[in-house]
């Protein structure tokens, strides 16, 4: 089992030697604590002793989940004792935990404090799981600080939110004729605030989900959701923007594919590949496609629009994003839109990759979990 793990080492007189060992990672900035199998703690930093206030002699020989740390995850659910506890899950599947998580422990004097964990399993000389490390750190402040801007956030979108419904409302009244008629080049102009005031309402909602996946640990419904509906719906409501353009759409989805998840977050999520898909594609086509790949679902949408360079590729899933080319700025946007779709992908287990070439066109490729029969069974099909 150690085979592979001696090519990260340089140095390896250094980690026999196992005082050295031991002292460096005592000092290190970061908690680092390590259990046995039952989870009784054997090992407890320095820095583990800063960030909770319990002491290496009041805990070492404990089990973690004996009410020392006492996780809860962002939402309040508690982990310890469960199979939701990261480093549980690692030791039982033998593998490092995929990323870290962001949890809440309980301090000695029962404060919390916001931690982000990392976990390992850790092996006995014939390879076996002899238990495990958990290194954690305290992002409290930060955690607080993206709690503040979303807090910030979500005020000053409603505030402008409201006043905006209430001018297109006013708008709209005056477009039904309700308070005289209007002439032909009035309606324009009324029409033309209408779409922009849609526009600035879009952009406010992006806003406040952003802020909102940000500042939570936002836990999604998980149904299945039978991905032909789902896509369906999409492409008629895209399908007049598309038509608009005379871009042809191109639809293979088949039936009984369902993946388990929000329908309305992945929902959400499609709409907006599909909305740039047609965005920025001044002619040819747009086509969605999906079927099954290693267990998981794979859904395509691909266009053969302006493309995109690979060093945008780099960065496009990043906040606020926005390539550098005439089309994108002639369209107008605010490069929150992929960073939206990334978030509720990758919270509902899923991967999203983008291949590009310039000026034929790009394919975003999403994979996501499939539910099972049983849940498929449970839901009534849908
Ligand atoms: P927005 O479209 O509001 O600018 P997005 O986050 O949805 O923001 O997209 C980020 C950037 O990625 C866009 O500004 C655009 O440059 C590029 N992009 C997204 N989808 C496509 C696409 N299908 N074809 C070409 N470029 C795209």
């Amino acid at each position: 089992m150690s085979g592979g793990r001696e090519l990260y080492i340089l140095e390896d007189s250094f980690l026999s030697n196992a005082e050295n060992f031991k002292h460096t990672l005592l000092s290190v900035n970061d908690g680092v604590y390590m259990t046995d199998r039952e989870r009784k703690i054997i090992f407890w930093n320095s820095a583990c002793e800063r960030i909770t206030g319990y002491s290496a002699v009041e805990v070492l020989g404990r089990r973690c989940s004996d009410n020392i740390l006492n996780h809860i995850d962002i939402n309040g659910k508690p982990l310890c004792d469960s199979s939701l506890c990261p480093l549980f899950q690692s030791m039982q599947k033998g593998v490092p935990g995929e990323k870290p998580a962001v949890v809440r422990a309980r301090r000695r004097d029962g404060s919390r404090v916001v931690v982000e964990v990392s976990v390992a399993p850790l092996f006995g000389e014939n390879g076996e799981v002899i238990g495990g490390v958990e290194v954690f750190r305290d992002v409290t402040e930060k955690h607080e600080l993206a709690e503040m801007k979303s807090r910030f956030l979500s005020a000053v979108t409603h505030e402008l939110k409201n006043p905006l419904t209430i001018m297109q409302g006013f708008i709209e009244l005056v477009l039904s004729g309700d308070t005289g008629e209007i002439n032909q080049l009035q309606r324009e102009f009324l029409t033309s605030a209408m779409e922009e005031g849609d526009r600035l309402k879009k952009i406010l909602g992006d806003l406040l989900d952003m802020a909102h996946f940000e500042a939570t640990e936002m836990s999604f419904s998980s149904r299945p959701v039978d991905l032909s509906l789902l896509l369906g719906q999409a492409a008629v409501v895209l399908g007049p923007e598309a038509a608009k353009k005379n871009i042809e759409m191109g639809f293979n989805v088949p039936e009984n594919i369902f993946v388990l998840g929000d329908r309305d977050r992945l929902y959400q999520a499609f709409v907006n590949l599909l909305s740039n898909a047609i965005k920025y594609t001044e002619k040819g086509f747009v086509s969605i496609f999906a079927g099954l790949l290693d267990k998981k679902a794979l859904i395509s949408v691909r266009d053969s629009g302006i493309g995109i360079s690979a060093d945008d590729r780099e960065r496009i899933f990043d906040q606020f994003y926005r390539a550098g080319n005439d089309v994108t700025r002639k369209v107008g946007g605010t490069g929150i839109g992929l960073h939206i779709v990334k978030t509720i992908i990758e919270r509902h287990g899923g991967d999203i990759t983008v291949d590009s070439l310039l000026g034929k066109g790009s394919v975003f490729t999403v994979t996501l979990p499939l539910a099972s029969p049983d849940q498929i069974f449970d839901s009534g099909g849908q």
